[in-house]
């Protein structure tokens, strides 16, 4: 008998946001803006030039670190409480224009401070040594070692100023127009039975690459297509003038390579990565044999850019609310009692919105807000077991930064490739419990999530990363690009993870144009295959290091972004930059093909 879906919704489940402000018209709001800039000018007045005189002690400048922080702490709460309020209910223009002004002020704010990281960044070597040989600097060493990182890059504070105010009617423009251009895009989907044409959002039509009737998949990519051909010059025309613009900034700021300052931003070495994504490359080999043993099992010919998210079976279990924090709660304390029972508070205290309501944004997310307020999570649960795991990765994301809030503001945040620690840990802990529960349909299934899912985080992001490096030196070498030349290059750069296993058709020559990753945040892509091996790769070390690892590990969590990601991965015991750490990784993935293929063979008996 089957159940209706609202029976599992968790209906009511709702999260309390009361820690930042009560409402957006909360007196707290207006007021908290209105010290901030008193404390600014006051910090401005007290601060401006000292660094650059050499005339801060240790001791003054930890002082005024600490103010600053404040700053960035406090400044950053109604911006976040406005983003929460707006993804909640994304169709009330109210909250959009309320978070739109809410960035503003923050923006106002972080002009009038501007000046002090760029001191710092422009202090005399010797002068900085001697201040962070200093203990009373001892909290802030991570801060001004990352932050000067970016000396070498740094202009005058004119021309930083100059830059960030023409940038809103530059590259910031472009990338708004994108933005605006793709989501507002009406995409026309023909129903292959009845012919009708409906007007489809890119997120609907986009949708339907996962609908088990082919015919649907082939309709939806002919319309996804024809929409992105008319979109076609312009956004060629966009990512063009972007390349040219990265190209300027670059030359000014004297970067060696179109990525190089991602990897800054990232504190992390050209070779390492260049190493993970080289590794990549070579092992594409799992991709093909998993998408052999799925051409079987869907029983297709040939497999196509339609079928690539086709899903094997419905899974059939279901979890209510409950079952689900049961679940994640019981996973987590296989692991550690700590991060179960700081689990356990996000449900206890209302800290997740899982709701399904209309107007909420799709997908999910932890925004981990201040260290002294908490964590929240945003998911819409249903109750089919990729929720379940929805929850899970999440939680873990909300976990770490839980034990992070021990680190004060600049601490708190990690950086990119290391954001992923706690959810990809998480999320395997309870794959492994649920699939042990499941039956043989079920197993495959959530196989076949599981690592389509870990494709399309690791090979897929390190063919994006090639295809931007290619382009962006492309553009350096050669000048303006076609829309045959970008066609080309993705084409080639997207084929090459699939071997012959999957033959993407012309058709999906050009679906990089929607790719909001290339626009707004150059490079930011390859973070994600980094976070996704590293994490695969410490679970197994996990795994057969056993109970003695769990502590390194807590530990690790709970000191956020005070260190860069080799020195948090040093007392773990691994090297970023050995080959055979990453290959760890790869060896995981593996073991969950293996798997699948004899799942496969079970199941066909
Ligand atoms: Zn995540």
């Amino acid at each position: 008998m089957s159940v209706a879906t609202k029976d599992f919704a968790a209906t009511g489940v709702r999260w309390d946001l009361s820690s930042l402000f009560s409402s957006p018209d909360d007196p707290r709001i207006e007021k908290s803006w209105i010290a901030s800039h008193v404390e600014a000018d006051k910090f401005a007045s007290n601060y401006r030039g000292k660094l650059e005189e050499e005339e801060l002690s240790a001791s003054e400048l930890a002082v005024a670190l600490k103010e600053y922080e404040v700053f960035s702490n406090e400044g950053v709460k109604p911006v976040i409480y406005a983003s929460l309020l707006f993804a909640a209910d994304t169709s009330n223009p109210q909250l959009g224009a309320f978070l739109q002004s809410q960035s503003e002020k923050m923006s106002e704010l972080r002009v009038k401070l501007m000046f002090f990281e760029i001191e710092l960044q422009g202090a005399e070597e010797d002068y900085v040594a001697k201040l962070l040989a200093d203990d009373a600097l001892a909290n802030y060493r991570h801060f001004i070692k990352t932050t000067r990182t970016m000396s070498p890059h740094t202009l005058s504070e004119i021309e930083e100023v100059l830059l960030e105010e023409t940038a809103n009617t530059g590259c910031r423009a472009w990338q708004r127009l994108h933005e605006e251009l793709t989501s507002n895009h009406v995409y026309k989907y023909s129903d292959p039975v009845t012919g009708v044409v409906t007007e489809l959002s890119q997120e609907e039509i986009v949708d339907k690459f996962r609908d088990p009737v082919r015919k649907v998949r082939q309709a939806a990519a002919d319309g996804f297509s024809a929409g992105l051909g008319e979109l076609e010059r312009t956004i060629v025309f966009i990512y063009n003038t972007l390349l040219a613009d990265k190209k300027l900034e670059d030359r000014i700021r004297e970067f060696e390579h179109p990525e190089s300052s991602r990897h800054l931003s990232n504190e992390l070495d050209k070779s390492t990565v260049d190493l993970v994504m080289q590794l990549c490359k070579e092992r594409n080999d799992v991709v093909s044999r998993y998408y052999e043993v799925k051409r079987e099992l869907l029983g297709l010919e040939e497999l196509t850019h339609v079928d690539r998210y086709a899903p094997l079976f419905e899974s059939n279990e279901k979890k209510t609310w409950a079952e689900a924090q049961r679940i994640v709660l019981d996973s987590f304390e296989s692991f550690s009692s700590e991060m179960a029972s700081a689990a356990s508070e996000f449900f206890a205290k209302n800290w997740i919105d899982a709701e399904p309501r209309p107007g909420k944004s799709g997908g999910a997310f932890c925004s981990s807000n201040t260290p002294d307020t908490h964590p929240v999570l945003l998911q819409t649960y249903l109750g089919g077991l990729n929720d379940v795991m929805t929850l899970a990765h999440e939680m873990g994301h909300g976990v770490h930064a839980y034990l992070s809030r021990e680190q004060t503001p600049f601490n708190f945040n990690g950086t990119l490739p290391m954001a992923e620690l706690a959810s990809i840990f998480a999320e395997m802990v309870t794959f492994e419990k649920i699939v042990a529960g499941a039956d043989l349909k079920d197993k495959l299934a959530l196989y076949a999530d599981k690592i389509e899912g870990i494709f399309a985080t690791v090979h897929r992001q390190a063919s994006m990363f090639r295809f931007e490096q290619r382009c962006h030196e492309k553009r350096r070498s050669d000048g303006e690009l076609t829309a045959e030349d970008f066609g080309d290059i993705w084409q080639e750069e997207i084929q090459s993870m699939f071997g012959d296993s999957v033959k993407l058709g012309d058709q999906h020559r050009s679906w990089w144009e929607y790719v909001g990753h290339f626009i707004h945040t150059p490079f930011y892509v390859y973070a994600y295959s980094f976070g996704e091996l590293l994490t695969l790769s410490i679970y197994q070390i996990a795994k057969s290091e056993g109970p003695s690892f769990v502590d390194k590990y807590v530990q690790v969590l709970k000191l956020g972004g005070s260190r860069t990601p080799q020195e948090l991965m040093s007392i773990l015991g691994v090297d970023l930059s050995s080959k055979a750490f990453w290959e760890g990784g790869f060896a995981a993935l593996e073991a969950l093909v293996t798997e699948f293929e004899r799942l496969n063979r079970e199941y066909k008996g």
